[in-house]
């Protein structure tokens, strides 16, 4: 949970934003079950997807490179902790 998510959080339950789930997914037309994030700078522009559609997205802007130092992190747990 980091502060976008936590801000769309406090938008819905003030009524300032309608649940996910009064929607279709943007993606796919099913229904949607979360908001998902394209710019965590901008907490409340998000659009209604559902959790495969929001998998499949990915995280918001990912920083350039951190695909990357995710893999090298992970393999490098897996030789350490095997
Ligand atoms: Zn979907």
């Amino acid at each position: 949970m980091n502060e976008a998510h936590s801000a769309v959080r406090r938008a819905v339950k003030r009524g300032e934003l309608q649940p996910a789930t009064a929607f279709a997914c943007v993606d796919c037309g099913k229904p949607a079950q979360c908001y998902d994030h394209r710019d965590y700078s901008k907490p409340l522009d998000v659009v209604p997807v559902c959790h495969s559609c929001n998998h499949k997205r990915g995280p918001a802007k990912p920083h350039p490179g951190i695909q990357e130092a995710q893999r090298k992190a992970r393999a490098y747990y897996e030789e350490v902790l095997a």
